[in-house]
């Protein structure tokens, strides 16, 4: 009997979370996984539902999470970054619980106001010399809609625009309406803006999912530690039931 190779070669999809949380049931769930140490992170490569993949726990902040997409756009060749896990909800819609898909990202405290730029907007080095000012990272549209008919059938629906990223746990009432406010934002963590620029620069398509731990308010504090557990694992449960469709 001829055995599969446990490393396979066609083109994985990437899976980022910040926290062991975010992705120790996706790693449980992977088949032929080998582990490879690169930029000081552990890479999971194998399949997941069939479909191979490389996972990732990055550590939270843009820069943790642009070291660990770069690592990964290079090492890997993903046809896709996904970034699961938890975020807290922007503007009164958004629940404790709900799942958010990111339609595009915004580094809300990337600041040349002062200069005249919008908030948020990131400059784009090319070697052709085709540089780019951008406010809104995009998110593959395709995939988006993938996760968006998945928690439909299996959650009821989930809430789709704008992710606000930046260094910060957000737990102020006013910062989250002024995010609310400049970018109409439906969740605000600290990765998704920093891994879809990654993926803006390599050209390679990326999705944010997000489930919602707390409301970004007063409660935070409490609310993150009470149900970040259960909303990161309803965030990769949404991803597992989806990847096969990706
Ligand atoms: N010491 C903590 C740091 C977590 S920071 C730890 O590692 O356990 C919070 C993480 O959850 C980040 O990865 C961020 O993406 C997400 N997050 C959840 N709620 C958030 C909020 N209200 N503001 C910003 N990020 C939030």
């Amino acid at each position: 009997m001829k055995v599969k190779p446990v490393c396979v070669s066609k083109k994985p999809i990437g899976i980022i979370g910040a926290m062991a949380v975010e992705v120790e049931a996706l790693i449980a769930g992977m088949e032929g996984v080998c582990v490879e140490e690169a930029a000081g992170l552990a890479f999971h490569r194998g399949t997941l539902e069939g479909v191979p993949c490389v996972v990732a726990e990055c550590g939270p902040g843009k820069v943790n999470a642009a070291v660990c997409a770069q690592t990964m756009l290079l090492r890997y060749e993903p046809r896709l970054i996904i970034n699961v896990g938890v975020a807290g909800g922007v503007g009164s819609q958004v629940h404790i619980g709900d799942l958010v898909v990111a339609a595009a990202c915004v580094q809300y405290d990337f600041d040349t106001t002062a200069m005249g730029d919008p908030l948020g907007t990131v400059f784009i080095r090319r070697a052709s010399g085709d540089n780019e000012d951008v406010r809104l990272l995009p998110c593959c549209e395709e995939a988006a809609a993938v996760l968006l008919g998945e928690a439909r059938s299996i959650y009821g629906g989930a809430h789709f625009g704008v992710v606000c990223t930046g260094d910060t746990f957000v737990a102020d009432p006013e910062k989250n309406r002024f995010l609310d406010e400049a970018f109409q934002a439906q969740a605000v963590e600290m990765e998704g803006g920093a891994i879809a620029q990654v993926c803006y620069m390599g050209q390679v398509p990326c999705a944010v999912l997000r489930a919602i731990s707390d409301c970004a308010n007063d409660e935070s504090p409490m609310d993150f530690p009470a149900f970040t557990k259960v909303a990161a694992e309803k965030s990769s449960q949404l991803l597992k039931a989806a990847i096969g469709k990706l």
